[in-house]
């Protein structure tokens, strides 16, 4: 059992997140999944920073799922020894009256990375055919077309070297209520409970259609949409952490080669200029 699941575009009507387990581990055992995170976590550090030394491409890295999933905590593992010079997060929150007066890609676009950058999505704008759906924000037409805009602008990304991937985190309800409950315990976890939270729980089959909709549509060979086994935190990690990996990893030997004829072309220029000089 794979421990993330590539959606297929072609996948058939029907609950695909029905048919995909919440708590798969690929045989993994806790102790054997916190032991490999660094490894890991390390290896997508190299590879961030041959990313930023080249300069030829950036990364979209966007996190969805439903409230306690665990956006922010596996950000936080998976980017932890990344540096931050090359990698910007951002949380998209209920749209502000300035944003809601632009397109709903606005805000976005202005979150894309730079090239050599990696920049992280906390929510994006998928929220826009999810929340905006599910609350009848806007009427259906108008969250309809927005799977095309947003196939458009990834693609429109994908075009200018922008490598993107998009993780769902897949926990089940009942994994859901131990978290809000566990965190209405916790003090330092309290903050993050908002009483909209249990409402939001109210609606889950409302939202699970939305994100099975949402996930079939707009997922493409370019763009591919992961879905990730979450309830077991170190297992999503792991998994979180090798697909980012295999992302990153084919464009390796083209970045060194870059790197190379970028270090030829210095040397070369700093022996003219010793020579000029005759230093
Ligand atoms: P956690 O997932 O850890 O509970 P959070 O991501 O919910 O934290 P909040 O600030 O509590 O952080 O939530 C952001 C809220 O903003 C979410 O309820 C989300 O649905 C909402 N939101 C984001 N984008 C939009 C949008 N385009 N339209 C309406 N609501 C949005």
């Amino acid at each position: 059992m794979p421990l993330t699941y590539l959606v297929n575009p072609n996948h058939a009507d029907g609950d695909l997140l029905g048919s995909i387990p919440t708590d798969d581990t690929d045989g993994l055992d806790r102790t054997t999944a916190e032991s490999l995170l660094p490894a890991l976590v390390k290896e997508i550090d190299d590879l961030q920073e041959l990313l930023y030394a080249a300069g030829t491409h950036s990364m979209l890295v966007i996190f969805q799922g439903m409230d306690t999933s665990g956006k922010d905590s596996t950000i936080r593992s998976v980017f932890k020894d990344v540096s931050p010079l090359g990698t910007q997060v951002a949380s998209f929150k209920v749209p502000t009256a300035a944003e809601l007066a632009h397109d709903f890609l606005w805000r976005i676009h202005a979150c894309t990375p730079e090239k050599g950058h990696i920049a992280v999505f906390n929510r994006s704008h998928y929220e826009d055919v999810l929340v905006v759906r599910v609350h009848e924000l806007v009427p259906e037409p108008v969250w309809r077309a927005r799977y095309t805009h947003i196939n458009n602008f990834e693609q429109l990304l994908v075009e200018n070297n922008t490598i993107i991937i998009k993780f769902y985190l897949h926990i089940n309800k009942k994994e859901q209520k131990e978290r809000l409950l566990a965190r209405e315990k916790d003090v330092t976890k309290a903050w993050k409970l908002a009483p909209g939270d249990w409402q939001e729980r109210e609606r889950w089959r409302e939202y699970q259609r939305a994100y099975n909709d949402a996930l079939r549509q707009c997922t493409t060979p370019a763009a591919p949409w992961h879905i990730v086994p979450a309830d077991k935190k170190w297992a999503r990690n792991v998994g979180v952490a090798r697909a980012i990996i295999a992302a990153l990893a084919p464009y390796r030997d083209d970045w060194m080669a870059k790197l190379e004829s970028m270090g030829n072309a210095r040397r070369a220029e700093l022996a003219t200029m010793r020579k000029e000089t005759k230093a």
